[in-house]
């Protein structure tokens, strides 16, 4: 008996996108062996008949401790890696923005601070750039060579302080190209949703399904077609957050037919929920930017999600109070916007994806974990179950029939978006660098255990293809 190894024996094992019946084997932190292994000493063998064995899910877009709209989000880094770790994601990259006259390098040091002790999984960082001059521009390499490769701008929220113009986003994008990393953009139309939000408050159209009206899939739209100009004239690499429009869909797969380097995720609630729920009483769980679209667009999300059009799925966790969701209940535009979903991203995508026909096992695996990891610089240690790689495992009962509601999930919001969903498969076990960290009910994550995620991103040519 070999003290510190695990053996998993006889699960389904997902990994290269395909599914066998193998024994994974780790020892510490990371995974040994992978195959037939039955004579294998390990002191722990746990039993995976019957379960799907998969890598721990990566999350790459959360907001915790964000400060927005006038409140800051109920998830801190340990109870938003705690919800998370339940819902299997054993690697978080959260958005740090930078602050009025602060460094861009800053945004790294906050987050340390914000998760030391605190962290349960492993985290990394996205700076967010809100001062696009000089001094910014020049730390860009800084920040990639400390492991953080992809910065985010907002093409709106002026008021918020968070826009940067398109003169300003070239630039960055090109830096950060020289530099070995990547652009998010938060595609929306500042100057359309300006036009808009006053002209429906003056017409008394202040009810939750307006803010929708005030941001439709053109607004969207129009943003992304000013990013294909610029991955156009500036051949960096793109990366469009939070994709919620058909049309919008079609601009980045035709600007990636012609070897434009710009890729796509979207999030869970896009692909849940549709703007039928902004018209309930209780509408204003369901506001989020880009808003929630019909029941057309998010068929056409879901066989782009199948045909890799889009390349993965976020949860785009933005988890504010009820008081604060309430400041939108006669006042759409004074809504924080977001939607709590570091939990449930793993469970949902599962249940109406794998088994409901929409997704084969493999691709959800890879726009869960893989597709994730490798674009934003996680892999080889994260994403994929590998020898060598961090022993980050699921173990899932395919066949678990539950719902889905707020009292099953544990995430710090006093309200819940996600109510009386009939779920199929259950997460039963999560590791994460080989320390078991949930079991059914349990989590026994010791606070402060998760690590800062030193990101690389892969060749350009292949990291964003
Ligand atoms: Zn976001």
């Amino acid at each position: 008996m070999e003290k510190g190894w695990t053996l998993i024996r006889g699960g389904q094992v997902v990994r290269g996108g395909t599914v066998s019946r193998q024994d994974v084997l780790f020892q510490g932190e990371r995974i040994a062996a992978i195959g037939e292994l039955s004579d294998s000493r390990a002191a722990v063998v746990i039993d995976a008949d019957g379960l799907l064995v998969l890598p721990g899910a990566v999350d790459t877009h959360v907001h915790l401790n964000d400060v927005f709209m006038g409140t800051v989000s109920v998830h801190d880094y340990y109870t938003g890696t705690r919800a998370a770790a339940y819902g299997g994601v054993t690697s978080i990259v959260d958005f740090s923005n930078q602050v009025p006259g602060g460094a861009l390098a800053r945004t790294l040091e906050d987050k340390r601070e914000e998760a030391s002790g605190m962290a349960l999984v492993d985290w990394g960082v996205h700076p967010v750039i809100t001062e696009p001059n000089q001094a910014t521009l020049d730390q860009i390499p800084y920040v990639v060579a400390a492991g953080a490769p992809t910065i985010k701008c907002y093409m709106t929220y002026r008021e918020d302080g968070l826009l940067t113009e398109d003169e300003d986003l070239k630039k960055i994008a090109v830096h950060l190209g020289e530099a070995g990393g990547m652009l998010m953009l938060h595609a929306e139309d500042n100057d359309m949703i300006e036009e808009n939000v006053p002209r429906l408050i003056e017409q008394g159209k202040t009810a939750p399904i307006y803010h929708a009206r005030s941001k439709p899939p053109e607004v969207e739209t129009e943003a992304i077609r000013r990013i294909v100009g610029m991955a156009e004239e500036t051949g960096a690499r793109f990366f469009v957050v939070h994709l919620a429009s058909a049309d919008g869909l079609d601009l980045i797969t035709g600007a990636r037919e012609r070897g434009l380097r710009i890729t796509a995720e979207t999030c869970t609630h896009y692909l849940i929920f549709t703007d039928e729920m902004l018209e309930r009483e209780d509408g204003i769980k369901w506001i989020c930017s880009p808003p929630l679209r019909d029941a057309e667009t998010q068929d056409r999300l879901w066989m782009a999600l199948g045909d890799d059009r889009i390349a993965m799925v976020s949860s785009d966790d933005a988890a504010y109070s009820w008081e604060a969701k309430l400041l939108g209940v006669d006042r759409f535009d004074r809504c924080p916007n977001g939607i709590p979903g570091i939990e449930p991203r793993f469970h949902l995508l599962y249940s109406e994806g794998v088994a409901k026909g929409r997704l084969t096992l493999p691709r959800f695996v890879e726009i869960v974990s893989t597709a994730p990891a490798n674009l934003f610089g996680l892999a080889p240690r994260k994403g994929s179950l590998a020898v060598g790689a961090d022993a980050d495992i699921i173990l899932f009962d395919p066949e678990a029939r539950w719902t889905m509601g707020g009292d099953t999930l544990h995430m710090a919001t006093d309200w819940s978006a996600y109510e009386d969903i009939e779920m199929v498969g259950r997460i039963l076990k999560v590791f994460s660098r080989g320390e078991l960290i949930v079991d059914g009910e349990e989590c026994m994550a010791e606070k402060g255990r998760g690590r800062y995620i030193h990101r690389t991103l892969l060749d350009p040519r292949h990291a964003a293809g």
